[in-house]
């Protein structure tokens, strides 16, 4: 369950080894934190961004897929924000080499998805109860209730602690560690804001920045390979509970203060708040802070009399938050599936 990276690699993998698989997701379309926006000559990102050099997986699908990337722009100036004022830094130290998917990183979900069996994904399905029974595990949805003989959950562990019964409970370690494991960027507002050129490169600035004052703490170019579409993002953390995370108009002005006037007027502007977001973040989310429970050896346990089995990202050893650790965790489960139903 779950068609997120995770979901949808661990369905590719099973159905490779001639397994049967539904793919049950709670959304309207698949891809999870992978959400893009369309834009004129390729896709702005609300969620993932980057895939890093050292991630063999991600590379290797991208490859398979026939996926095109282009590289993270790095050339020029970063900026530098706090009380005293704006700083012009000599270069960026402020950006590494990373890979972008040209179309937004959800073009990997669709395209996994779209090498998927017709109908084997239900969107739309969102699982409310995980039960076991003598010979096979059943999962609840609004639309019925599905059965096999296995069950991957590839959700935040704390997702599905807060929104799925499982009957019997899962075993009090798994229980304890799921309800406080966090959800990777669960609590974080992404902005995108996308200009009719990438101005702030005439100046020779990279278009990234580091500010201790905000709203923005970090922000990136996000254009296109050719600089089409032009975009500037940034991450706001969590604000203080109860209190919206940031408006239109602080964001402008902050990026007005970094970049000059230019910025004064983005073609469009979007600010997502993934908190908001009920399927990916439980209520509370940005109290999560034990990330050392990432990749918990919990997670490598098979639940529920061996048919349970979990693969989101933050179940991962390996880049637990990343793409990269979606995808880890993916083929550790799927493999565990695999061997569950040769034996
Ligand atoms: C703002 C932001 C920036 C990021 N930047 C990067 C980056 O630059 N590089 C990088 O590698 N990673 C980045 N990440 C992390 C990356 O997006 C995740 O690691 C990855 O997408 C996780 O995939 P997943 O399949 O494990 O989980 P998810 O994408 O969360 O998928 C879970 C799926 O399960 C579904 N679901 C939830 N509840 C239910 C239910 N009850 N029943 C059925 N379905 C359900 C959801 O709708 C979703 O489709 C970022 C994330 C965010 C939010």
């Amino acid at each position: 369950m779950g068609a997120g990276i995770a979901g949808l690699a661990a369905a590719r993998v099973l159905v490779a080894e001639g397994l049967d698989v539904t793919v049950l997701e709670a959304r309207s379309r698949v891809g999870g934190r992978l959400l893009s926006l369309p834009a004129r000559g390729g896709g702005l990102d609300l969620g993932a961004t980057w895939f890093w050099p050292n991630e063999p997986r991600i590379a290797t699908l991208i490859a398979e897929l026939g996926i095109a990337t282009h590289g993270q722009f790095l050339a020029g100036a970063a900026m530098y924000q706090d009380l005293n004022g704006v700083q012009r830094l000599d270069d960026n130290p402020i950006d590494v080499p990373s890979g972008r998917i040209s179309a937004g990183m959800q073009q990997l979900a669709d395209a996994v998805a779209s090498e998927l069996p017709a109908g084997s994904i239900r969107l739309a399905h969102s699982v409310t109860l995980i039960g076991l029974a003598a010979d096979h595990i059943a999962a609840e949805t609004p639309h019925g209730r599905f059965w096999g003989k296995q069950l991957i959950v590839a959700i935040p562990p704390a997702l599905a602690s807060s929104t799925i019964d499982f009957v019997p409970g899962l075993d009090t370690e798994t229980a304890a560690v799921a309800r406080r494991t966090p959800v990777w960027m669960g609590a974080m507002t992404k902005v995108v804001a996308q200009f009719s050129s990438p101005f702030w490169r005439d100046r020779g600035l990279a278009g990234s920045a580091v500010s201790h004052v905000g709203p923005m703490r970090e922000i990136h170019d996000m254009s296109g390979g050719d600089g089409q579409p032009a975009a500037l993002f940034g991450f706001v953390p969590p604000p203080v509970v109860g209190q919206r995370t940031v408006t239109a108009k602080e964001v402008v002005e902050q990026l007005v203060a970094l970049f000059g006037p230019d910025a004064t007027h983005p073609d469009q502007l979007t600010i997502h708040d993934w908190s908001d977001e009920s399927y990916t973040s439980p209520p509370g989310v940005e109290q999560l802070d034990a990330y050392e429970l990432f990749g918990h050896p919990c997670y490598t346990r098979p639940a529920l009399d061996g048919r349970l089995h979990w693969a989101s990202t933050e179940t991962s050893l390996e880049y637990p938050g990343h793409v990269e650790g979606a995808l880890a965790a993916a083929y550790r489960a799927a493999g565990a599936v695999v061997r569950a139903t040769r034996t």
